[in-house]
């Protein structure tokens, strides 16, 4: 379906509403004169207050209503009406989701403008190639109303109002013999008085139009609309009544290929730029493969190390690194020879690579020194135990091809990033002390960079503590960035970020303290002081007449340990802040742990009106398809593809598409860190719904908010 098409352009109007003194039987008269499934019920204002539909002609000949009552008894009260202005993707999801079969089209003054159906969108949907592989069979109406011609009218109404079909086969024996529908109901009722008396037979209705299961969706449009029909009768093989499909199952399929056109699109960007890579690789790999072990060599390692921290870090997770190094390898060199000392090299290169898992990273940084990183580390623990594998296994003896047997013992160094550092030169120096220090103290052990390593565990000790006081010494405070709607510039909403006013460090990031918050158990009570303290600020603002929405940010540790609902109930409690202009942030990761519970607690906050967010949102986008199970109000697109904006296509392609989904998902979408025209410029024209970032503002206290909304009022 075209995205950008308003309900307008395909709206056909022409037919003039009725009033609703006007008759049942002056609606039928118009309905079949204008061969129309509904007519519109207005009132002096011409604004829509009715509707009158098939659907209502068959009540009528099912509870034997008099054709001479007025609309106003009989029509659809409450009508649901869009704007003109609406997109018409928009429009179908509205209509999909309240299963209308009629949306009513007013302009701004709320006058009627016209009706759009099911076969307008239909029209306007244009099949892709999907279309050409989906067939019939799979999405066909197994369950069928069947009748006999000799069924009473009245029956027949009865029992379609009942099932809820707007059409029965009517069979002769066990082959169908004709389809009738809501609309020759309303033709037979416009035309004849004595309809009590009367039966299916004489009901003047369409030809039947049959097509084979196997027939593909495209075809079974052509048929349709080739003769005019709104549903066609389907048979296997033998002939035999297996289905019916209709304009209704049409729809829905090619709908559901918009989806699947959307998430195709986004798999493809990440196939091209994972070939690409490929590509690449194999352009660099003379340059960046070691000649004798066919390893990657130190360059690449270097390389490759940058990339690994920094989407560790993203993850946030830890990478060990380890530097292998020879015993002896030295004498090994000269007292055989360069040759013998290449074999054992090889030798000892498939024993490593036969214990390297999936996902590690083995190379040959020279001489003796091979080099090893391991990512998602979670403890030293993990890294010990690949170690103590790896160490045992270099460490066999080896049969060389001068008949001598030796036996090669390894040692190796371990440093961790980002905990050690996050600089890759440091990391290697690091690794490579441990290295030395390992091969001081025991041959055929290994050793962490261990001054490092004791003095950061020391650290953290007395960092935890300082941590622990920090909320009754009242040090930590929350922070708040604005969050602009992007088509008025207006600040709607904040983000509420905490800091720790450490007594000596000064203003502590919460990159730094909520891991370890986390770590320690102590994110429980921060975590909840945190939205006990937005809901506070809020009720100020709200008191003081900013219609502002605040935003908190909740970490998959809180998820799991804390009853969010509830601390959330009693601070919206205590505080009075009205529920619906808190938002909650959580990531998307957190939403896969325990998924059952998780859609529980979203779905007991969006009871109590809460907002929920999607923070992060992009780095795992294969799982699109899982949000549509969660209630979800805004997805969040993580700053590192916004970063470059517009000139990465990757990243622009990605963006466009998760701002397309969102949409078609109904959620709000914004783009983190913003930070200059050319972003903003790009993600406006995009449809982006909101954004954040340094180039409103960065995060500010209190006060400083408060200030900065104000100079935004004047
Ligand atoms: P986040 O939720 O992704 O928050 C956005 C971070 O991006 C903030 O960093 C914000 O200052 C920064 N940022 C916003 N706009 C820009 C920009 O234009 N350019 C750049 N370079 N950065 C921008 P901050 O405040 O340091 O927070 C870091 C993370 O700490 C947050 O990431 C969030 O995961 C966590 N955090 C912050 N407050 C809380 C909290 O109260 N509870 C929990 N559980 N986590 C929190
Ligand atoms: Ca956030
Ligand atoms: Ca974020």
């Amino acid at each position: 379906m075209q995205k950008d098409v308003l309900v307008s352009t395909i709206l056909h109007n022409g037919v003039k509403p009725l009033k609703k003194s006007d008759l049942v039987s002056d609606a039928l008269c118009c309905m079949d004169k204008n061969s129309i499934s509904s007519v519109v019920i207005t009132d002096e204002n011409n604004s829509p207050i009715g509707i009158f539909t098939e659907r209502d002609t068959l009540k009528i000949v099912s509870s034997a209503i008099d054709c001479n009552t007025q609309l106003s008894e009989v029509m659809t009260k409450n009508v649901f009406c869009i704007d003109a202005g609406t997109y018409i993707h928009d429009a179908y999801i509205l209509m999909e989701q309240h299963e209308y079969r009629h949306i009513v089209v007013v302009n701004k003054k709320n006058e009627y403008m016209g009706v759009i159906t099911e076969g307008d969108f239909l029209r306007h949907m244009g099949f892709e190639d999907a279309a050409n592989v989906k067939l019939v069979k799979d999405n066909m109406n197994k369950s069928i109303l069947t009748i006999t011609p000799k069924t009473s009218l009245v029956k027949a109404a009865q029992l379609m109002t009942q099932k809820k079909c707007d059409y029965a086969v009517v069979m002769s024996g066990t082959k169908p013999q004709s389809v009738i529908h809501e609309r020759d109901i309303t033709k037979f009722l416009s035309n004849h008085s004595n309809i009590h008396e009367a039966s299916i037979e004489e009901v003047n209705h369409h030809r039947m139009y049959v097509i084979k299961k196997d027939a593909s969706l495209k075809e079974a449009s052509e048929m349709m609309s080739q003769h005019g029909v709104h549903q066609l009768v389907v048979v296997d093989a033998a002939d035999v009544l297996v289905g019916l499909i209709s304009r209704h199952d049409l729809l829905k399929a090619m709908h559901r290929s918009y989806f699947d056109y959307l998430y195709k699109t986004i798999e493809a960007k990440v196939q091209r730029e994972k070939e690409l890579l490929l590509h690449k690789e194999e352009l660099e790999k003379l340059a960046n493969y070691d000649q004798l072990t066919k390893l990657p060599n130190r360059l690449f390692f270097l390389t490759y190390l940058k990339k690994s921290v920094a989407r560790m870090i993203r993850n946030k997770q830890k990478v060990a690194v380890v530097l292998f190094g020879l015993d002896r390898f030295k004498d090994i060199n000269d007292s055989y020879g360069h040759n013998i000392g290449d074999e054992v090299l090889y030798i000892i290169t498939q024993r490593l690579l036969k214990r390297v898992r999936e996902g590690d990273f083995l190379s040959r940084l020279g001489g003796d020194e091979f080099a090893l990183i391991l990512e998602n580390i979670d403890s030293a623990n993990d890294v010990s135990m690949v170690l103590r594998e790896m160490l045992s296994a270099i460490s066999a003896v080896a049969e060389l091809s001068n008949g001598v047997e030796l036996h090669i013992e390894a040692s190796a160094g371990v440093t961790i990033a980002p905990n050690d550092s996050t600089d890759v030169r440091e990391l290697l120096q690091y690794a490579d002390s441990a290295l030395n220090d390992a091969k001081k103290s025991h041959k055929g052990y290994f050793s962490y960079y261990t001054n490092e390593m004791t003095q950061k565990a020391q650290e953290k000790v007395t960092f935890e503590n300082a941590l622990h006081n920090s909320i009754k010494n009242g040090e930590l405070e929350l922070y708040y960035q604005p969050q602009v709607y992007i088509q008025t510039g207006k600040i709607i909403s904040a983000e509420a970020l905490i800091r720790w006013n450490h007594p000596e460090k000064g203003l502590v990031s919460p990159n730094v303290f909520i891991p370890i918050a986390e770590e320690s158990g102590l994110i429980n009570s921060i975590g909840e002081w945190v939205i006990h303290e937005a809901c506070r600020q809020g009720k100020i603002w709200e008191d003081a007449g900013y219609n502002l929405t605040i935003a908190v940010n909740v970490s998959a540790s809180q998820i799991k340990y804390q009853n969010i609902p509830k601390i959330v109930q009693q601070a919206i409690q205590e505080s009075g802040y009205s529920a619906s202009k808190l938002e909650i942030e959580l990531t998307e990761s957190s939403l896969m742990q325990r998924e059952e519970n998780v859609v529980e607690m979203l779905h007991l906050l969006r009871a109590k009106e809460i907002r929920l967010a999607i923070d992060d949102f992009g780095t795992g986008y294969s799982s699109l398809s899982y949000l549509k199970r969660f209630p979800i109000d805004v997805l969040k697109i993580d700053k590192s593809f916004i970063d470059e904006l517009p000139h990465d296509q990757d990243d622009a392609a990605i963006t466009v598409a998760v701002i397309e989904m969102s949409k078609a998902l109904g959620y709000q979408v914004l783009a983190e860190g913003v930070e200059n025209e050319e972003q903003l410029a790009f993600l406006k024209q995009k449809g982006c719904t909101m954004y954040q970032g340094y180039i409103k503002s960065k995060p500010l206290p209190a006060q400083e908010f408060e200030a900065l909304l104000r100079a935004c009022l004047v």
